[in-house]
């Protein structure tokens, strides 16, 4: 199977064992494997869309500010919403992460022939590329791209790279690189294959760095390291999240109380008519909930005296 991209900074301690032990991508990072900022990398997309979107091995896990963007490509696409309607695609899955106790979303795949399950599996976002003049049939180029290209996330934006960070920074330097797939864009198109727009063969001035910084959208960035280091502590902090098996410190044990969060979480207020405005918007929404947790337990220790139970000391922000 194919070696998915890896960010793993949305993985807790428990999550990045279990996923070590089936992927080398991660052991790699966790044994201190790196690839220099300086490195050349060689590397130009052909937009074949085969290694990075399909048959992957391990799950693309999803924060809510990227669910964010990925809903609003829907909402601002007509003909992919059709087709994820069309098809009756659900295009997350949600699950309990196992260090921090709050959900976790990450892409459902789906199979790429639901008439052959040996066909394998593929991103729902995955849209084949078809060329021909208005009198001609469609005909497949050979390409496959990615449906909410601008709003994807940060773990497709950086591949064939993977990424480990310690959380304490948003720059490049922040995080410990590695090549988690040789995928075709490491050798030149032949003359005839089809390539998306604006290709040129790989080059070997090009550094990792430089891949990098022409890859990665730092107000998402901003976004997402927001939400690990703030909105992520304000709920464990405040005790909001359920117990796990590897986490029993909880207070609210009911799975509904983590569904409730979950639609919290991931349900952001709907697109700006100017998506220039989408991340100020986001910035706005987590700012509320990283201030949510607090209300929370404000409205449940109220509730608690009234039913003249002890209120809970413990809650609040970092
Ligand atoms: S060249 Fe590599 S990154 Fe580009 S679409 Fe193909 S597999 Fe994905
Ligand atoms: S979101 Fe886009 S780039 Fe990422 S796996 Fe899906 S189709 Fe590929």
């Amino acid at each position: 199977m194919t070696q998915p991209n890896v960010d793993a900074s949305a993985l807790g301690i428990p999550e990045l064992t279990q996923r070590a032990a089936r992927d080398p991508i991660v052991r790699a990072l966790l044994n201190g494997e790196s690839t220099s900022l300086d490195a050349p990398l060689n590397f130009q997309c052909r937009g074949c869309g085969q290694h990075c979107c399909v048959n992957l091995s391990t799950p693309i896990l999803i924060t809510p500010p990227e669910a964010a963007r990925i809903l609003w490509a829907i909402e601002r696409n007509p003909e992919l919403k059709a087709f994820l309607e069309q098809k009756g695609i659900r295009w997350g899955a949600m699950s309990i992460g196992g260090s921090t106790g709050l959900p976790l979303l990450t892409i459902n795949y789906v199979p790429i022939n639901t008439k052959n399950p040996d066909a394998g599996h593929q991103c729902p976002f995955l849209m084949p590329v078809f060329g021909g003049s208005p009198d001609e049939e469609p005909r497949w180029l050979g390409m496959a791209w990615c449906g909410i290209r601008a709003a994807r996330p940060t773990t497709c934006r950086i591949f064939p790279l993977g990424r480990m960070g310690s959380g304490d920074g948003n720059a490049l330097e922040s995080w410990r690189y590695v090549i988690a797939s040789h995928c075709p864009g490491f050798e030149p198109a032949k003359p005839g294959d089809a390539v998306p727009p604006g290709y040129t063969p790989p080059h070997d001035s090009q550094t990792v760095r430089a891949f990098l910084e022409g890859q990665i959208d730092t107000q998402q960035e901003e976004e997402k390291h927001f939400y690990l280091t703030q909105v992520i502590p304000a709920f464990m902090n405040a005790k909001l999240y359920a117990p796990t098996e590897d986490n029993e410190n909880g207070t609210l044990t009911e799975r509904d109380a983590v569904m409730i969060i979950g639609a919290l979480l991931y349900s952001p207020p709907s697109a700006p008519r100017d998506p220039a405005s989408d991340h100020v918007l986001i910035m706005e929404w987590l700012n509320r909930m990283r201030d949510m947790p607090l209300t929370i337990v404000d409205v449940l220790q109220k509730a608690r005296r009234m039913s003249g139970e002890q209120p809970q000391a413990d809650g609040g922000r970092p």
